[in-house]
């Protein structure tokens, strides 16, 4: 047995957090590392002591072994937790750790070895008797070793990296035409982005289902599942939504599912907590993916079904103590979870960046969320803020909940995929449990964002224009008496909303006001605010109708929650200026990013289409296009600028 009296977290954001909060409840004091991004992160504050590690660039601090032992002996602490992504599955960090005496809360180093390669993991499940997606898993890895075990497995396949994670290093082949080709890319791709270029084939199986089980072992030989979770509804690979139980699985099922990831577990002597990932095809049979040895990033669902807390299982397990419990505890209710982030669903998932001016929850869900007011978020890392999760006597329940609990949701400043999630849990294949890894692809057309209606956009105005009243007769009280008589002409502004323009007029009422937007006149016969909630009432007496709306400005730019919807104003300044007209042919950055190549020449003369300036951020290329035909009038970046959203790149014109 060990005693863990201070624990060094060795990650950032939400899960930095979330592990910060059982070992609290456990009497056990905190550590955490930061980049100076991070300097004054809400994960840094609420930790007892925090130390830096580096520059931004995960590679410079976030994965630097030594920074984060250093930071360890510095401040005394006698164990460290790595959290999701970054180094928890890095056997290096596992064994160094455990080589400068400290507890690691994850698997041995030898078990994180045997398991993190998809390759070894799978060859070891088959071991074990575990069914394990048809496909080629040899040690040959020449181009030819790979093409003739694919005439084998038929297409369409897959090929994947053995190292690869988050989604990334996957490759589907339709053909045999493209197979060689697939396979060159995806080598290289695994080396540079791994630092392992071993492949895998694997059939590729139609429209599955994502589901997963939950292992916890001890150091006494003690391996339980704790059910299953499904996570059907992802982008690009990486997961979305994430729910416990599994609306496809029978207790049959669930049973031979839970079997098989304890004997997996027992067949490598599996020790902390882990997830034994599965894909199930249409008529069931299920396939063994891949092992994460660490904490998941969606574990609450299993929390909230089971009542443990799994980072408390986890510090357990190091300290050396039995897990005391043969079998799970029964799953109680459902439990839905959506990961929150900083992307444009409308514009191929690409991040966002920005200021939070503000982030409130609703209290009906549990949030474990790494951002505040003031947080900046930025192109480092993963576009995740955090995660709601909903729990509820039944499914459709929790999602009511969860639905309901994202319409509240305010986070103004930065574009975030809130909405979409919210469509996504009222859709009715969802609520039917009909779900496969294409569900977003294959409802994109439903799911896609439309235009709001006319009255969310009326009433969104309204509690735009309230606020500004209220924020001006404030200034006013400091202002010389005579500005007063300014209250009593009508005042007009217009709005730019999108593409679409809005002139709104307002003028004062008796206690209210009367404002025209797009020639409605809406009669406030009172109104007030709450910190940024901004409420009215719509006409008098009898019929009057209490509306609210949240309301956020910066500059020019406002940001407005209105009934769920989410509208940004731009408050177009009262003389139109020369320079505001947009530069024909401008190419403009479509994301934050860094500038990787800069393929255009002054003067060139491009085809529609043709390559000019290739943008870099979350691991991910972006090509930016001319629109139409013509010549390079003027270059603005050059290789190596960061550039935000919107910046202007390049100009092409005829
Ligand atoms: P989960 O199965 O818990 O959803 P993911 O595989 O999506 O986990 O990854 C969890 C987090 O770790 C994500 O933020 C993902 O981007 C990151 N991650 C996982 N594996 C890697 C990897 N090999 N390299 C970089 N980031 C990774
Ligand atoms: P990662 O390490 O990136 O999480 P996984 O092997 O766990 O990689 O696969 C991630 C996702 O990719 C799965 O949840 C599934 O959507 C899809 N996928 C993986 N393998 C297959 C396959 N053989 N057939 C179809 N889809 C697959
Ligand atoms: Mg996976």
């Amino acid at each position: 047995m060990r005693s863990i009296e201070k624990v060094l977290v060795a990650n950032r954001g939400e899960i930095a957090l979330r592990v910060m909060r059982t070992c609290r409840a456990m009497g056990i004091a905190t550590v955490a590392v930061y980049a100076d991004a991070d300097a004054d992160a809400p994960f840094a504050r609420a930790a007892d002591e925090a130390v830096r590690i580096g520059p931004p660039p995960a590679r410079e601090s976030y994965l630097v072994i030594n920074a984060i032992l250093d930071a360890a002996r510095i401040t005394g602490a006698d164990a460290i937790h790595p959290g999701y992504g970054f180094l928890s599955e890095n056997p290096g960090f596992a064994r160094a750790v455990a080589e400068a005496e400290l507890v690691f809360i994850g698997p041995p180093a030898e078990v994180i070895e045997r398991l993190g390669g998809k390759q070894s993991a799978k060859r070891l499940a088959r071991a074990a008797g575990v069914p394990t997606v048809p496909g080629y898993d040899g040690d040959d890895q020449s181009t030819a070793a790979l093409v003739h075990a694919a005439g084998g497995i038929g297409y369409p396949l897959l090929v994947k990296a053995s190292a690869g994670g988050g989604g990334k290093g996957m490759r589907v082949v339709h053909e045999a035409s493209g197979l060689a080709e697939a396979i060159e890319r995806a080598r290289g791709e695994a080396a540079s982005a791994f630092g392992d270029d071993t492949l895998l084939l694997e059939k590729y199986i139609e429209r599955p289902r994502h589901i997963e089980i939950q292992i916890l072992g001890d150091r006494h030989g003690d391996v339980v599942h704790l059910w299953e979770r499904e996570c059907s509804v992802q982008r690009r690979h990486q997961k979305v939504i994430e729910e416990a139980p599994s609306p496809f699985l029978d207790d049959a099922r669930r049973a031979a599912m839970g079997r098989a990831a304890v004997e997996l577990g027992r067949a490598v002597d599996y020790v902390g907590a882990g997830t034994v990932e599965f894909i199930t095809d249409p008529a069931g049979a299920f396939y063994f993916l891949e092992v994460n040895t660490r904490l998941q990033v969606e574990h609450p669902v299993t929390e909230l079904t089971t009542g443990l807390d799994l980072v408390r299982e986890q510090i357990r397990i190091a300290r050396g103590e039995r897990l005391g419990y043969a079998s799970a505890p029964p799953q109680r209710g459902w439990a839905i979870e959506v990961r929150l982030c900083a992307e444009d669903a409308d514009r191929d998932y690409l991040p966002t960046t920005g200021t939070l001016h503000a982030v409130d929850i609703p209290p009906t869900v549990r949030a474990d969320v790494g951002v505040v007011a003031g947080s900046e978020v930025g192109i480092h890392y993963d576009s995740m803020l955090g995660k709601l999760i909903a729990h509820a006597p039944t499914r459709t329940e929790a999602a009511q909940v969860l639905r309901r609990a994202l319409d509240e949701t305010w986070v103004p400043g930065v574009v975030t995929n809130r909405e979409q999630l919210a469509r996504i849990l009222a859709h009715p294949a969802f609520l039917a449990g009909e779900l496969d890894t294409h569900f977003l692809e294959h409802h994109a057309g439903e799911l896609a964002s439309r235009m709001p209606g006319l009255d969310r956009v009326r009433v969104a105005a309204v509690a735009l224009v309230v606020h500004g009243v209220l924020a001006r007769r404030g200034a006013d009280e400091l202002a010389p008496p005579g500005w007063r008589n300014v209250r009593f002409s009508d005042q007009s502004v217009t709005l730019s909303l999108g593409d679409a323009e809005i002139a709104v007029g307002y003028r004062p009422a008796g206690d209210g006001l009367e404002i025209a937007i797009g020639g409605k006149t809406t009669h406030v016969s009172r109104y007030g605010r709450d910190g940024d909630r901004v409420w009215f009432v719509e006409g008098a007496g009898t019929h009057g109708h209490r509306r609210s709306a949240r309301v956020a400005t910066s500059g020019a730019r406002s940001w407005v929650l209105a009934e769920g919807r989410m509208l940004a104003f731009v408050e177009q300044p009262r003389f139109p200026e020369a320079q505001r007209a947009q530069v024909a042919g401008a190419l403009v950055a479509p994301m934050p990013g860094k500038v990787v190549k800069v393929l255009a020449e002054l003067g060139q003369e491009v085809a529609a289409g043709a390559a000019l300036v290739v943008l870099e951020a979350m691991k991910m290329e972006h090509t930016v296009r001319a629109a139409s035909a013509g010549i390079v009038r003027a270059v603005h970046v050059v290789v190596g600028d960061q550039v935000d959203t919107d910046r202007l790149l390049a100009v092409v014109t005829a």
